[in-house]
């Protein structure tokens, strides 16, 4: 124990997995601590296991990260093959021929203190026929192809609301991170753990041993080992909470396409008969997935249905992986903290896992323990990691559960299935009022929740008393002005390839 009662904090840490998680890892990490007397970052990897090889699309929060790690964005933008995405278009989801986008950003903008969406709730009763997508910049900018940062420093233009995130290629992400944490002090050792040692009393883990029988020790352990949490789940035996009966899919088949020439800045979500298709289109090529549920759609199928829907040629054999929606009851248990794909998966349907990442990454860095590893600290983490995991599972079974989509027995099992409490309150909120609820600080903004409650058909019943101050020719006049605002702006910008040539990304 030091003076102040505290023992000396953590200096030796050690990575297990090289994938998109454990690079994150190392390079914040070292980033953040740098100049801790004492530190030492080691990452172990395996390059005959290799990584999950997908993970291409992100939400605007990645930029954040990328400040903090000082990353140059043309640099980053160029180097790992990216394209900038405003949001995700869902196709089909509603009904079969629909289509609606989840943009970044927000709707219009607040009039006399209220939300946007109200005035446009009531605006749809006056007889109004413009769809939310025509009130969000990012929407009508990623169908138009266009592309440009956004301008915090014009409060008067919509481009003030525009947010962005990118989508890229995983394995160049992955060595790009690596450079960074390599260059900041992190020592990468390759080979296979084959054990992992533990303290005989406290369970506490103390080494993992190498193929090669050399021990890698350490005082902290970050698994990010991917779905066989080699750590947590094996080792420490931490259970594993199974979500699959609200989120069913429970397999993906992915294949890159080559690129059919100039792209939309947007992943598109394409709902099939037994799950759904990603597209995220790249610099240098397509990827494509199907994640299907296997109790409804065999692994044959799902691959035909992938490889007739494709926009170019395929460029690899297919990569089959399975998953099961949910995660490790604690993901920070005794020395052991996983990160990525050990600690837990949601399906891609809102690109949230390299989130869930970062944001572990934050939260261990808040919570950052000294040797004596205080329970208290370690509750706090598991119980906000917890929060955000069903935040976020509720989000993705909106999509499922908001459809009228009954042409198969997968989409009846979603649309009768009975949703989590906390997102039957949301729904009965904006059923009865056309309020959205966001309790806490929760990951998916009230832009995000409405504009998937109403593309997906749920009709709110209501709107705030305040839109009807405005009289109707008001109204309309105000929600035409917006629009045109919007399309003007829109009409302005670059396409996104004229963008990434000019930023010298292309
Ligand atoms: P992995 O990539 O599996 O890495 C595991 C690492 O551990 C590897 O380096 C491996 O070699 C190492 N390892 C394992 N065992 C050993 C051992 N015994 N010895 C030594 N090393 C070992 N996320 C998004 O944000 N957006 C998306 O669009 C998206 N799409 C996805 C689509 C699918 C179908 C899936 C399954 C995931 C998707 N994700 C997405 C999630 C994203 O891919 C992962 O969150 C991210 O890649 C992190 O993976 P990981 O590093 O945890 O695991």
């Amino acid at each position: 124990m030091s003076e102040q009662g505290h023992s000396r904090p953590v200096t030796r840490i050690t990575i297990v997995g090289g994938g998109t998680a454990g690079w994150m890892a190392a390079a914040a990490i070292s980033k953040v601590l740098r100049g801790l007397p004492g530190l030492t970052i080691r990452l172990v990897e395996s390059e005959a296991i290799g990584t999950v090889g997908v993970g291409e699309a992100t939400i605007p929060q990645i930029v954040g990260f990328n400040q903090l790690l000082g990353i140059d964005e043309a640099e980053f933008v160029r180097e790992t093959h990216a394209t900038y995405k405003l949001g995700i278009e869902f196709v089909d989801w509603t009904r079969l021929g629909h289509r609606y986008v989840h943009p970044f950003g927000t709707y219009g903008i607040d009039m006399l203190g209220i939300e946007f969406h109200h005035f446009w709730l009531r605006g749809l009763a006056l007889g109004e026929t413009a769809g939310l997508d025509d009130y969000s910049i990012g929407a009508v900018a990623a169908r138009a192809g266009r592309y440009f940062p956004p301008q915090p420093g014009q409060p008067n233009s919509p481009l003030a609301r525009l947010a962005y995130a990118f989508q890229f290629d995983a394995g160049r992400y992955g060595a790009y991170l690596r450079r960074l944490a390599e260059a900041q002090g992190v020592v990468r050792i390759e080979g296979r753990v084959v054990q992992v040692h533990q303290h005989p009393e406290t369970g506490f883990v103390t080494a993992v041993q190498m193929e090669n029988g050399d021990m890698v020790d350490g005082e902290l352990f970050i698994d990010c080992s991917g779905f066989r949490s080699l750590l947590l789940g094996e080792a420490l035996g931490v259970p594993f909470i199974d979500w699959s009966k609200w989120l069913p899919c429970d397999r993906a088949v992915a294949m890159p396409c080559s690129s059919a020439g100039p792209d939309q800045p947007i992943t598109r979500s394409t709902a099939r008969p037994a799950g759904w298709q990603w597209r995220i289109p790249l610099q240098h090529r397509i990827g494509n997935g199907h994640v299907y549920a296997s109790a409804f759609l065999d692994d044959d199928a799902a691959l035909d249905l992938l490889l007739a829907n494709l926009d170019g040629r395929p460029l690899a054999d297919p990569n089959r992986i399975r998953f099961t929606g949910g995660h490790r009851a604690r993901l920070w248990d005794r020395n052991v903290v996983a990160l990525g794909l050990a600690g837990g998966f949601l399906e891609p349907l809102e690109s949230t896992a390299i989130h869930l990442v970062q944001a572990g990454i934050a939260r261990l860095m808040a919570y950052f323990p000294s040797l004596d590893f205080t329970p208290k600290e370690i509750d706090r983490f598991n119980v906000e990691t917890a929060r955000e995991y069903l935040d976020i599972r509720d989000f993705l079974v909106l999509h499922y559960k908001a459809t009228t989509r009954d042409d198969s027995e997968f989409w009846n099992y979603c649309r009768t299935l009975e949703p989590p409490d906390g997102l039957r309150e949301k729904l009965e909120m904006f059923r009865s009022s056309g309020r959205v609820i966001r309790e806490h600080n929760e990951l998916f903004t009230e832009t995000s929740w409405l504009s998937v409650m109403a593309g997906q058909g749920i009709v709110a019943g209501g709107w705030h008393p305040a839109a009807e101050i405005l009289d109707e020719g008001e109204l309309k006049r105000r929600l035409g002005h917006v629009r045109q605002v919007i399309a003007q702006a829109v009409g302005q910008m670059p396409t996104q390839e004229q963008f990434l040539r000019e930023q010298g990304s292309a």
